[in-house]
């Protein structure tokens, strides 16, 4: 068949764009090089839904990020995405720095977020007690919160292929035929052909843009390392703290995480290799330092787990959304490290520039509600704790994976769910197993067989 619409890229932003086009009458395609679904970039943030309070105002991304984080905000709401609105506390450690707090916070204003409010070295230590010495104050930010990035993805492909957009993992565009109607993706799991293309690739947009004939920015990939604590260090992070950005970027941060750990990072390095998120020896050294400057008493705590993720920086400073017209193209480049928050307004804006250019995008009245997603927040009840519907259903009951209590029945549910797993580590996004203390030590070889069999082993299953 010929689809209306490709959006190359399965995740957030892409997820978010092809669920809104599949909103309408149009057929829709989201075309995914990997196995799975948001399983690059999106997988491996440090989870903020930000307000935009420190974005540049004026730009493209200052608008999308401010948009994104209500649209977001009450989508989680709906579907159940874990939210928990934490705060922020931005801390001054410099003379330097806590002169820079009003110019921030007129910033965040022009940004129209009017709710920072001012915090003198008193108030940051009764907010913050573990906080190392020698904080001079800081700007609360109410709003700034912590949420789930990959139930967040999920919940939008989930969504875009219940309103009827084929989902096609495992699909690698590589290059492209374009005729006067349509253009013909050439991929690894076969041809897919449409009249409009939406580049939604992420770290391989500026590669893909050249096959429609451009050259108009480069992808730097930034990677940003960060460690996550055990769950008994979450008491130390009531808020997420943050330091005074620069013009080196944004910094380091301390953030309680969704799963009740606490996280150091992210580091910032540019690189030239686009799939290079190992870990390094140099981030180690950096973070450790900042966290013992930071929060001493974080260091005391074991680390969990280290990850990487990278942004897709551009020579620009600012996204890079634009419509061909003549060749039926968008480009949507650029996301770098707002794209979580901002992806449902990347995904409304694509939708208006669509309509301009004469594609009819409007709504249709049939849609299916948003998919109800499992809870991997620790702050919401988990199933484990849930005597009724333990009771209805003991799989519930059933833990599998003690470190994170995840349960036969989650794992049951994800591996019947509109888009199961493809591995472990899609396994682990979809319900929080292997992502504990233990990292699969312990229950890896069960978590591996439900996968394996494609079900619960009867072992497991039947033991209530
Ligand atoms: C360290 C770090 C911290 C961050 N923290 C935050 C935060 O706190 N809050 C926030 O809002 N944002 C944050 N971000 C930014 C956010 O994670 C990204 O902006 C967002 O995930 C980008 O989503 P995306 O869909 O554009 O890219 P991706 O998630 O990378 O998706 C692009 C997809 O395109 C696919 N693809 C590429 N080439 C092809 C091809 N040829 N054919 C088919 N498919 C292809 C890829 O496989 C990939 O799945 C952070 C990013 C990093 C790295």
């Amino acid at each position: 068949m010929t689809y209306d619409v490709a959006v190359i890229g399965a995740g957030i932003v892409g997820s978010a764009i092809a669920r809104e086009l599949a909103g309408s009458h149009l057929s829709v395609a989201l075309v995914e090089a990997r196995s799975d679904v948001g399983d690059g970039t999106s997988k491996a943030n440090t989870a903020l839904l930000h307000t935009g309070f420190d974005a540049t105002p004026g730009t493209l991304e200052s608008r999308l990020v401010a948009r994104g984080y209500h649209l977001l905000g009450e989508y989680a709401e709906a579907t159940g995405i874990p939210v928990e609105r934490t705060g922020a506390l931005l801390v001054a450690w410099t003379a330097e720095e806590l002169a820079a707090l009003p110019a921030l916070r007129a910033k965040a204003e022009a940004n129209g977020y009017d709710d920072c409010s001012d915090v003198d070295a008193e108030g940051v230590y009764a907010l913050v007690p573990a906080l190392g010495p020698g904080a001079l104050g800081g700007l609360r930010v109410p709003g700034e919160s912590i949420i789930c990035t990959w139930t967040t993805n999920l919940a939008l492909a989930t969504d875009a292929k219940r309103r009827g957009a084929d989902v096609l993992t495992g699909h690698r565009v590589g290059s492209v035929s374009s005729g006067t109607e349509t253009t013909v993706m050439h991929t690894s799991g076969g041809d897919v052909e449409a009249t409009w293309v939406v580049n939604a690739a992420g770290l391989g947009a500026d590669h893909l843009d050249t096959w429609w004939g451009h050259r108009r920015f480069t992808v730097t990939p930034r990677r940003g390392e960060l460690f996550v604590f055990d769950k008994l260090a979450r008491d130390l992070v009531p808020l997420i703290v943050l330091p005074v950005p620069s013009s080196r970027g944004k910094g380091v941060l301390v953030s309680p995480t969704i799963y009740g750990n606490v996280m150091l990072g992210p580091t910032a390095q540019d690189l030239t290799d686009r799939a290079d998120t190992g870990t390094s020896e140099a981030g180690f050294e950096f973070l450790w330092d900042k966290g013992r400057a930071l929060l001493p008493r974080l260091l005391e705590e074991e680390v969990t787990a280290s990850y990487a993720g990278l942004r897709a920086a551009i020579d620009r400073p600012d996204y890079l959304i634009d419509v061909d017209a003549d060749r039926r193209y968008v480009l949507v480049g650029g996301i770098r490290s707002t794209g979580l928050t901002s992806g449902m307004a990347v995904a409304e804006h694509v939708v208006g520039l669509l309509t301009d250019a004469g594609l009819n995008c409007a709504p249709r009245p049939d849609l299916p509600p948003p998919p109800r997603m499992p809870n991997l927040g620790e702050a919401g009840l988990r199933p484990y704790q849930d005597g009724p519907r333990i009771a209805a259903d003991p799989a519930y009951g059933t833990v599998v994976c003690f470190c994170e209590r995840v349960t036969a029945g989650e794992i049951r549910d994800a591996l019947a769910s509109d888009l199961p797993p493809a591995d472990l580590d899609g396994l682990r996004r979809r319900t929080r197993a292997l992502n504990g203390r233990c990292q699969g030590f312990y229950c890896g070889a069960s978590v591996a067989a439900c996968l394996e069999q494609g079900e619960l082993p009867s072992a497991v299953a039947g033991h209530g």
